[in-house]
C-alpha cells in the first residue's frame, strides 16, 4: 500500500478523484474456516480438515483469477475478509489471496482493507504478517467481556486473550481496529453488559459493534431456546432488559466519543467502516469464495454454498442464474438499507437514481412514518428518528411493496 491514508474523509476525496466518473467497487472474500462452531452462529462456516483448507485456498485464487475483466477494470476501493474465522488459517494462506486480488484489481491506494479475527487465533507475528500484505484495519470479534457468557455462547476465546490481541494487533501497527459486542446473551445482566462496554471503551478501539443476538433456526441456540424445553440453560435476559442494553450502549459509547452511524455500529469521527457504508449505500460488490453474494449494477448472484462443488470448481454453476433486480426491488433496498444509517437517505439521489420523486413512490408511507414520529426530513435527507430506530423492523417494512 502506498501512501493509504487515515482519515477516511481524505480518503472519500481521493477515491473519487482517482476514479473520476468510474465508480469504485468494494470485494468481499469469505474465508468459512472457524476453530470450533459457535452456538448461536448460523454463518456459513465449519471446522474442516488442513487439506480441505488448502485445496480451498488454491480455489479462491482461480476464481479471483477468473473473474470478469470488466470488473477488474474497476477501482476497488474496499476489500474484506470476513467468515468464518479469517484468522484462523495460516496467514500465508490469507496474505497470498489478498496479493492476488491486488495482481488482478485495480486497488486503490486509499482503499479500506480490512480482515475479521478472533482472539485466540491470533498472534503479533501474525498480524504484521496482515498488516505487511496491506491489510489496514481489524475487526476482533469479542461479544463479551465476561468468560462465562462467552462459555455460554460457545465461544472458544477468553476476555484475557481478546486483550492479548487486541494489544497484538496495536503492536503490530493497526490504528483502525473495530471491537464486535452482542447484546441479550444468556444469561447476561445489564450490569455485565455495561462492565464489557467500558472495558472496551477503555482500550479505545476506532470503531465497536452491538448487534443483538437473535435466535436462528438450524443453529444450537434454536433448539435450545425454542425446542423442547430443557432445564439447565441460563435463560435469556428480558425484553425491558435488553431495550436497556441498546440504550446504555448508545449512552455509554456518546459519552466516550463514537458516534452511532447505524443502527448497530458507532465510530470515531471519521471511523466509519467505509465497506459495510458501501453495502448500505448499495454499491456495486464483488463476493469471492463459497457462498458468497455479488451485487453489480442491480443484478445479483450468488455462489454455491457448498463445500464439495466449490472444489470442484463448480463456482459458476449458481452464477449461471443470475438475477436481474427489478425496479421496485432496487428501491425498496435503496430505502432499506439507507435508512439504516443515521445520516439517512437523500431525495435528490432517490430522483436520481429512479427518476421519480420519493413523493411519487413513496409518498403515502412517509407521510404515515412522519406522522407516527418514525421518520423525520431534514433538507434533502430523509432519515429515521430515535422513536423509528427504536421500532426499526416495523418501520422498514413499510417500503417493502
Ligand atoms: S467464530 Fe463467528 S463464524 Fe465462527 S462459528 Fe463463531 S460466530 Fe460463527
Amino acid at each position: 500500500m502506498i501512501n493509504a491514508k487515515n482519515c477516511p474523509e481524505e480518503r472519500q476525496l481521493c477515491i473519487e478523484k482517482e476514479c473520476a466518473g468510474n465508480p469504485a467497487h468494494l470485494v468481499y472474500v469469505h474465508i468459512p474456516f472457524c476453530k470450533q462452531k459457535c452456538l448461536y452462529c448460523d454463518f456459513l462456516s465449519a471446522c474442516y480438515a488442513e487439506d480441505t483448507v488448502e485445496e480451498y485456498f488454491k480455489q479462491l485464487e482461480v476464481e479471483i483469477m477468473n473473474a470478469d475483466p470488466k470488473h477488474k477494470e474497476q477501482p476497488v476501493e474496499s476489500i474484506f475478509f470476513g467468515g468464518g474465522t479469517p484468522s484462523f488459517p495460516a496467514a500465508e494462506l490469507v496474505c497470498r489471496i489478498l496479493e492476488r486480488i491486488k495482481c488482478e484489481f485495480r486497488v486503490l491506494d486509499e482503499a479500506e482493507i480490512s480482515l475479521e479475527c478472533n482472539p485466540g487465533t491470533i498472534d503479533v507475528l501474525k498480524l504484521r504478517q496482515y498488516k505487511k500484505a496491506g491489510f489496514n484495519r481489524i475487526s476482533i470479534g469479542l461479544q463479551s467481556a465476561q468468560n462465562g457468557e462467552l462459555r455460554e455462547i460457545g465461544r472458544v476465546h477468553t476476555y484475557e486473550e481478546f486483550l492479548e490481541g487486541f494489544q497484538s494487533a496495536r503492536d503490530a501497527g493497526f490504528l483502525n481496529i473495530n471491537v464486535d459486542l452482542m447484546t441479550a446473551l444468556p444469561g447476561q445482566s445489564l450490569e455485565s453488559y455495561e462492565e464489557t462496554l467500558r472495558k472496551v471503551v477503555e482500550l479505545n478501539p476506532e470503531h465497536i459493534s452491538a448487534y443483538s443476538l437473535i435466535i436462528e433456526e438450524g443453529t444450537e441456540f434454536w433448539n435450545r431456546y425454542h425446542g423442547k424445553p430443557k432445564s439447565g440453560f441460563p435463560s435469556l435476559p428480558e425484553e425491558e432488559v435488553e431495550r436497556k442494553m441498546y440504550q446504555r450502549t448508545k449512552e455509554i459509547l456518546l459519552e466516550n466519543g463514537y458516534y452511532r452511524y447505524e443502527i448497530s455500529n458507532y465510530a470515531k469521527p471519521g471511523r466509519e467502516c467505509h465497506h459495510n457504508s458501501g453495502y448500505w449505500k448499495r454499491k456495486n460488490y464483488l463476493g469471492f469464495g463459497l457462498g458468497s453474494a455479488s451485487l453489480y449494477e442491480n443484478k445479483r448472484w450468488n455462489n454455491t454454498e457448498l463445500m464439495s462443488q466449490y472444489l470442484l470448481g463448480n463456482i459458476q454453476e449458481k452464477q449461471c442464474q443470475i438475477q436481474q433486480l427489478t425496479i421496485e426491488e432496487q428501491m425498496e433496498e435503496f430505502m432499506f438499507l439507507g435508512l439504516r444509517l443515521m445520516s439517512g437517505i437523500s431525495i435528490e439521489d432517490f430522483k436520481q437514481c429512479f427518476c421519480k420523486s420519493i413523493e411519487e413512490v413513496y409518498g403515502s408511507q412517509i407521510a404515515k412514518l412522519r406522522k407516527d414520529g418514525l421518520l423525520e426530513m431534514e433538507g434533502d435527507f430523509l432519515r429515521l428518528t430515535e422513536k423509528g430506530i427504536d421500532l426499526s423492523n416495523y418501520a422498514l417494512a413499510d417500503f417493502l411493496f
